[in-house]
């Protein structure tokens, strides 16, 4: 194939590639209360105009600065997707009985292990210290039929919330061992 009749194909990866990687990025604005597909389009469009630049930029250009055009366009795309998404993923308290960062806002409860906060716990003064409220919950959570099973800092995400790795247990295998036995 001659150079002549790649242009085409050039001019649709430039294009189509930016185009494509940032078209998604319009869902994570959704929240926000800004219209989707208005992002998507603007953000779609901008990424077209600047992949169509940079065609018209390495057109008299050799296929190896065609390809570095690509790979730069590829790797700036995903860089932004990662930042976007980084950005609009809420951080989440850690959880003191499971350590999963998975404490909801609005309920004070865990996603993982449905504890309570230790905040919402004392209001029904069902403990007389968080000590003994951690060692309880604790000891209902990690418990085991077979207690050589109890691992406390696996797996290292449920259901996409990720274990706090500064989050230590207060008990141990042995606790939970003699706890089974009751
Ligand atoms: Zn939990």
């Amino acid at each position: 194939m001659n150079d002549k009749k790649k242009e085409p194909i050039w001019l649709a990866l430039f294009t189509v590639l930016p185009v494509s990687l940032l078209w998604p990025l319009g869902e994570y604005f959704e929240e926000q209360g800004i219209n989707q597909t208005l992002v998507s389009a603007l953000l779609g469009g901008l990424g077209g105009l600047i992949g169509f630049g940079l065609y018209s930029w390495t057109k008299s250009k050799s296929t190896k600065t065609k390809i570095i055009g690509i790979v730069s366009i590829l790797v700036l795309g995903i860089a932004i997707i990662r930042i976007v998404h980084t950005s609009s993923v809420e951080v989440l308290k850690t959880c003191e009985i499971c350590g999963y960062k998975a404490i909801d806002k609005q309920e004070n409860e865990c996603n993982v292990c449905a504890s309570n906060t230790w905040e919402t716990e004392q209001a029904d003064k069902l403990y007389d210290s968080k000590l003994e409220w951690l060692k309880d919950e604790q000891l209902f959570w990690f418990a085991e039929d077979d207690t050589s099973f109890v691992e406390f800092y696996e797996p290292n995400q449920i259901d996409g919330f990720f274990k706090d790795e500064n989050w230590r247990p207060i008990i141990n295998k042995i606790d939970v061992f003699e706890y089974n036995k009751e």
